[in-house]
């Protein structure tokens, strides 16, 4: 820490220095150091501090955090949270942009070429998959839908009708960017925009596929069967690589499908890990006289015996009668909550014998007899 220059200094700029004036320094300095054009030993550490320094100074919140107290303020940001918020394409128009994946370095490397990646791969698909609770116990299959965004087949990707072409915007001439390039120094910066006319596209389709709609693409559903670990986790997610969706880029790879897994709904058990809860409803007589009592599991019908005098809401554990946990041969607890049923009405006969009853226990429980 003791060895690090202030930003300010690194940039070359005055403490009070606006923001074009920052971002002017740094395009500069990073043309200068970067690795790709300055081979010198030091030119990497040098343009890691100058990136440092930028995405620092250029972001208000940090530059005010960092004025009020140094290295302090901001220390808690790594250096790849600090080089993931910038943003390069739009700083150097792309003129170094496509170039620093390729050098080497360790964190330049890692944060570049995981930024490269996420550009050109197509994007993930979630969707999510209820499984009953069998399932989890035994695994198997279960059966996902997916939406896949494909190429029209009618007009083969580019949107137009059959016998008819797209006609090419004559501001961009079909690039769907506007590219500028002016000198700095002995460097030459390129500057790209969006073309305002076409939005990009390149050319307007003036009679589209009637499949696609022009868009080129079309939604054609998938039936996938997934392999439903035994002990899948709630919210688990399995990851079906490339069946996400296509790439923007020509080549690039087709994203994933990810898979969420959740627990069905069971009228019986519900689960908290692997453990599975229950909650059984037992007559007033059969609490005071104890009873036994039959839960079907997913595998068997166990046998459990209430003890007397079991009191309401008291819980059972029934030792390994759970899930099976993930990956491991180990197995939840059953859990069975008792539920006290009162009668709500008795019969004339009943009354008697309960009025005989609680004259009985009045004369034997004298002392601890609440009235
Ligand atoms: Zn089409
Ligand atoms: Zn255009």
């Amino acid at each position: 820490m003791e060895n690090k220059r202030d930003y300010y200094d690194i940039l070359g700029l005055e403490k009070n220095a606006d923001a074009k004036a920052i971002k002017d320094s740094f395009r500069k300095l990073a043309l200068k150091y970067h690795p790709d054009r300055n081979k010198e030993p030091q030119a990497q550490e040098k343009f890691k501090e100058i990136t440092e320094a930028y995405a620092i100074l250029s972001d208000p919140k940090k530059r005010q955090e960092y004025d009020k107290r140094g290295f302090v303020g901001v220390a808690n940001f790594s250096q790849e949270d600090l080089f993931s918020g910038i943003n390069f394409d739009e700083i150097f128009g792309g003129a170094m942009g496509l170039d620093l994946g390729n050098f080497g370095g360790d964190l330049f490397d890692s944060f570049f070429t995981k930024r490269h990646h996420r550009d050109n791969r197509g994007e993930d698909i979630r969707v999510e998959v209820t499984v009953p609770f069998q399932k989890i116990l035994t695994g198997g299959e279960e059966e996902v839908k997916v939406s896949h965004l494909r190429l029209c087949t009618e007009c083969g990707g580019n949107g137009n009708a059959k016998g008819s072409e797209a006609r090419i915007c004559t501001l961009c001439h079909g690039a769907g960017h506007l590219t500028n390039i002016r000198k700095e120094g002995n460097v030459s910066v390129q500057e790209s925009r969006t073309c305002p006319d076409c939005m990009g596209a390149g050319s307007f389709i003036d009679n589209p596929c009637p499949e696609c709609h022009g868009r080129g693409s079309i939604d054609y559903p998938e039936k996938l069967l997934v392999k439903i670990p035994i002990g899948a986790e709630e919210g688990m997610i399995l990851k079906i690589p490339e069946h996400g969706l296509p790439s923007h880029e020509k080549g690039g790879k087709v994203g994933d499908l990810l898979v969420i897994l959740r627990s069905a709904d069971d009228p019986y058990f519900s689960r908290i890990g692997a453990d599975l809860w229950h909650t059984e409803t037992i007559e007033v007589l059969d609490a005071v006289l104890g009873t036994d009592i039959e839960v079907s599991t997913f595998e068997e019908a166990l046998k459990v015996h209430i003890p007397e005098g079991v009191q309401h809401d008291t819980i059972l554990r029934i030792s390994k009668k759970g899930l099976p946990y993930l990956g491991d041969t180990k197995r939840g607890d059953l859990y069975i909550r008792i539920n006290l049923h009162i009668p709500e009405t008795i019969s004339d006969k009943e009354r008697l014998l309960y009025e005989r009853l609680r004259s009985i226990a009045k004369e034997s429980h004298k002392e601890t007899w609440v009235r």
